[in-house]
């Protein structure tokens, strides 16, 4: 089985670094160069994500430093991974090449500039997620106390994404902004979130939103984070399963 991971963090751990950690074998990062060898990894996303407590004005600039290191550091330094930015490609990649997706997961640093979407389109960008775990001006996330769905700007970027036949991302959505995202999105995905039934966190999808997600035929990808796989009432059960280097990492 060849795997698709649509999520990691090894952007933001870059760009925290400074460019200092080496996305070839740095054992901060878990989707380093040498795990997805092993791993036999076909395609992983690359997340985009901005620290909320960044003053607005420099998350774009934080935005697009993580973009540079997708190109210089993982693409640049790596000639068997390879830039995802049409979906056909997936099929036409070669025994030991990895395909390359840039995503977004929060739109934070756009603001309310939509003209900034349509650029990090150009830059590569294929999947976007309205929001991280609290609300922004686009959409409530999971978080979020009051529940809120989507912003008339939250709207006109699910309607971008689907011209430019990028995908929605529902994963840290709220659940309001999760069904009205299903209404309007052409391709949703929830790239990373796991079965509330077996783990009850609202981090995880409820047993009818992933029937609604099968039923459009867009795809759920589960994610290998401690707290969203474990089995409350058995603890033990679940943890050593994961790898430690799972169970290191502090965001998802
Ligand atoms: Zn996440």
């Amino acid at each position: 089985m060849r795997v698709i991971d649509m999520h990691c963090d090894v952007l933001a751990k870059i760009e925290a670094s400074r460019g200092r950690l080496s996305y070839a074998d740095a054992p901060e990062l878990a989707a380093n160069r040498q795990r997805l060898k092993e791993g036999d990894i076909a395609v992983q996303g690359f997340a985009i994500f901005v620290d909320p407590a960044l003053p607005g004005s420099m998350r774009f600039q934080s935005c697009l430093d993580q973009i540079h290191y997708f190109y210089d550091e993982i693409l640049g330094k790596h000639d068997d991974m390879t830039l995802i930015t049409d979906w056909s490609q997936i099929a036409q990649l070669q025994d030991g090449q990895t395909g390359a997706l840039l995503t977004l997961e929060g739109v934070d640093p756009i603001e309310n500039d939509l003209k900034r979407l349509h650029l990090l389109y150009r830059l590569g960008v294929r999947s976007v997620g309205l929001t991280w775990n609290y609300a922004n001006q686009a959409a409530d996330g999971v978080l979020e106390p009051r529940g809120g769905g989507l912003t008339t700007l939250g709207r006109d970027i699910v309607a971008l994404n689907n011209r430019y036949r990028m995908l929605t991302d529902v994963s840290h959505l709220s659940e309001r902004g999760f069904w009205e995202v299903l209404e309007l999105a052409a391709y949703p995905i929830a790239s990373h979130s796991n079965a509330q039934a077996l783990c009850d966190h609202p981090r995880n999808l409820t047993d009818a939103q992933a029937r609604a997600m099968f039923e459009r035929g867009a795809p759920v990808h589960v994610v290998y984070y401690p707290e969203f796989v474990r089995l409350k009432e058995h603890p033990d059960k679940a943890l050593p399963l994961l790898p430690s280097r799972v169970r290191s990492r502090s965001r998802t």
